[in-house]
């Protein structure tokens, strides 16, 4: 028998163990359904867009709960088919595409909110962090983060993202944010409990040493947030307060910037005029008179104040990779991407824009230092290295959005998907040892 027929009647098999576990809709063989589990955000990149698709499912299971995940894992593994989980699919570096084929294990529907308790919830890896908000919320508490892909699975930003709102106060790249795991390995056990440092260890490494079926993450009292809209005649005046904002006492949970033309490509609204830098924040009430007279003081305007949680939720889908997917939206196919951090962008905007041409910034405060993604003009991938280059020369962290290698503390992940991961089945093609780029904790 070839190798192809051996993976193909595994498959099958998978297929079968996976209808009596999940049910005839909770897997899939059918082409269209293995398409859309094969894509994810990467679109965003025009390097990555050029070489897609990079891999497409041979199978999608759904499982709905944290132990159907672990035993669909087991399943798969026990015939050594690739696994690659999925959340919504948003991540945008290519790093949900199966680019062994395999099994797609979409966690969707495992979205049960277990429990929330003082200071932290429980909730299988589907669930979106909207819904965790929410029941935060209900409790008289808040996460301590989110996206601004707020419908984003807890699972997915946990294992592929890194940051958003609440990261001015709580830092980057889930330090302390996640309070405890329950993981899947590829070695034929059923459920691993792991907390605090050891929970660490599954964050930002795109499931490659094991897949999160369950997490519990910190909360903390809930703040009546306000939506404060402010704008600037340059770019420039809306950097010079972006620090001191960032310090308010109380803390914001957000700060961003953009330049006029990314203020331009953002969704219309009375608060974001024409013609103008756009400065936005998501301030503690008790700071909104300080954060109005730093502003003012600067030169800048208040353009509104909206109180209420759909605010704040508004404010932040117009964060981090949005304003970049915005600008995108207004001239396809025209803008590359990079995300970088540093005191310069705030320093001396006048020479990254010099160093980079044409580019054009989003920017946030970060927790120690401000943070933003670059846009401009794409013509090939030489334009991505060059900048990387020219950008790091003068003193710009850089974290390269268009390759979709683990590179976040890779030595750590390398050594526990050692024993996690013996038959590297894990979203394969995703911890490359060679990989030798940036690396995405060193820039915050
Ligand atoms: C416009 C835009 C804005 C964004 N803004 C932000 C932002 O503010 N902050 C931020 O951090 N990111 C941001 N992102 C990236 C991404 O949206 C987030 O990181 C999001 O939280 C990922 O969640 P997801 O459910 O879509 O994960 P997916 O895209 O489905 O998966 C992300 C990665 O995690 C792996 N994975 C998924 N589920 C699991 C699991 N249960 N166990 C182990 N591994 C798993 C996947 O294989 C993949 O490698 C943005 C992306 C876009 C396109």
């Amino acid at each position: 028998m070839s190798a192809v027929t051996t993976e193909r009647a595994a498959v099958a098999e998978l297929h079968d163990a996976l209808i009596d576990l999940l049910g005839p809709r909770g897997v899939s063989t059918d082409r269209r359904m293995l398409e859309r589990a094969s894509v994810d955000g990467a679109r965003m990149s025009p390097v990555i867009s050029e070489m897609l698709p990079l891999g497409v499912a041979e199978i999608v299971a759904f499982p709905t709960t944290a132990s159907e995940i672990a035993r669909v894992v087991q399943e798969a593994v026990a015939r050594g088919i690739p696994v690659t989980p999925r959340g919504k699919g948003t991540g945008n570096y290519g790093q949900a595409i199966p680019s062994a084929g395999g099994l797609v294990l979409d966690t969707s529907r495992a979205r049960n909110i277990v429990e929330v308790s003082d200071g932290s919830i429980t909730a299988d890896a589907g669930a979106p962090l909207a819904q965790l908000e929410q029941a935060a919320r209900a409790s008289g508490q808040q996460l301590w983060m989110y996206p601004s892909t707020l419908n984003s699975s807890i699972g997915g930003f946990l294992a592929g993202g890194s940051g958003g709102t609440g990261t001015i106060a709580h830092g980057a790249n889930h330090m302390g944010f996640v309070a405890a795991l329950d993981v899947v390995h590829a070695d034929g056990s059923g459920l691993t409990h792991v907390e605090g440092e050891e929970a660490q260890l599954y964050v930002h490494n795109y499931g490659t040493a094991g897949i999160i079926a369950r997490a519990t993450v910190r909360l903390e009292p809930a703040v009546a947030w306000r939506a404060l809209y402010a704008s600037f005649p340059s770019f420039s005046g809306a950097l010079s307060v972006i620090r001191e904002l960032g310090r308010l006492d109380p803390l914001p949970r957000l700060v961003s910037a953009d330049t006029i033309e990314v203020s331009a490509a953002l969704p219309e609204d009375p608060a974001i005029p024409p013609g103008r830098s756009s400065l936005r924040t998501i301030a503690h009430p008790e700071a909104v008179e300080e954060a109005t007279r730093i502003i003012e003081a600067a030169g800048g305007r208040i353009e509104a104040v909206r109180e209420g949680a759909t605010e704040g939720a508004k404010l932040s889908s117009l964060s981090y990779n949005h304003p970049i997917e915005w600008l995108q939206r207004s001239r396809p196919g025209h803008y590359y991407h990079l995300e970088v951090a540093g005191d310069v962008l705030a320093d001396d905007i006048d020479l990254v824009h010099a160093t980079i041409g044409d580019g054009l910034l989003h920017i946030e405060a970060g927790h120690t230092v401000p943070i933003g993604m670059l846009a401009s003009e794409y013509t090939g991938p030489e334009d991505v290295e060059a900048a990387i280059e020219r950008l790091t020369a003068i003193g710009v962290g850089v974290h390269n959005c268009h390759q979709w290698n683990v590179d976040f503390e890779m030595g750590r992940t390398i050594e526990r998907a050692r024993t996690t991961d013996p038959f590297g089945l894990l979203n394969p093609g995703k911890l490359n040892p060679d990989y030798t780029g940036p690396q995405k904790g060193s820039i915050r």
